[in-house]
């Protein structure tokens, strides 16, 4: 499942995305942090601008990424899904290196264990979230891949709206 954040939203190549997920961010530091109080939350996966890769919870154990959750059917997306974090903002665009680190690390995870569908959280919760939105690329995930169109989300499969 593919995430977008930044923290603050558009402020790029801090920790504080890290000292989240790792339950250690100071929420005084921050106006908008003042909102993450108490807030759980943990993904597998960070991919930074630069395409760096960050891994904060093993494949095998459950992360706290997508919250209530439905993909074709199945609920309780965290029971059954790696979420991935890349960072930037809902709807912007990603950078090349980001998706060539995404396509490496799909690739990699697709060995491991039985991966049928690549969404993001707005194709599982959409009446709450938008993330990564329209400035991801999914036709270019897919060509890194060369994975069929029924890997990937319905509605997706056109360039990114720019
Ligand atoms: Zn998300």
């Amino acid at each position: 499942m593919i995430h977008s954040i930044s923290l603050p939203p558009g402020v790029y190549g801090g920790p504080q995305v890290q000292l989240l997920f790792t339950n250690a961010l100071d929420c005084d530091a921050h106006p908008y942090f003042d909102q993450l109080r108490g807030v759980e939350v943990s993904a597998h996966f960070f991919v930074r601008r630069h395409g760096e890769l960050w891994q904060f919870v093993s494949c095998d154990e459950r992360a706290w990424h997508a919250g209530r959750s439905t993909y074709r059917d199945r609920t309780d997306c965290n029971n059954w899904s790696v979420g991935i974090e890349l960072e930037g903002v809902e709807g912007g665009p990603f950078e090349a290196a980001q998706y060539e680190t995404l396509g490496s690390l799909c690739a990699a995870i697709a060995q491991h264990y039985p991966v049928r569908h690549v969404a993001g959280h707005e194709h599982v919760a959409p009446a709450r979230k938008a993330d990564p939105g329209a400035g991801f690329d999914w036709p270019q995930l897919q060509r890194l891949l060369s994975w069929p169109s029924q890997c990937f989300p319905e509605d997706r499969l056109h360039p990114p709206v720019t």
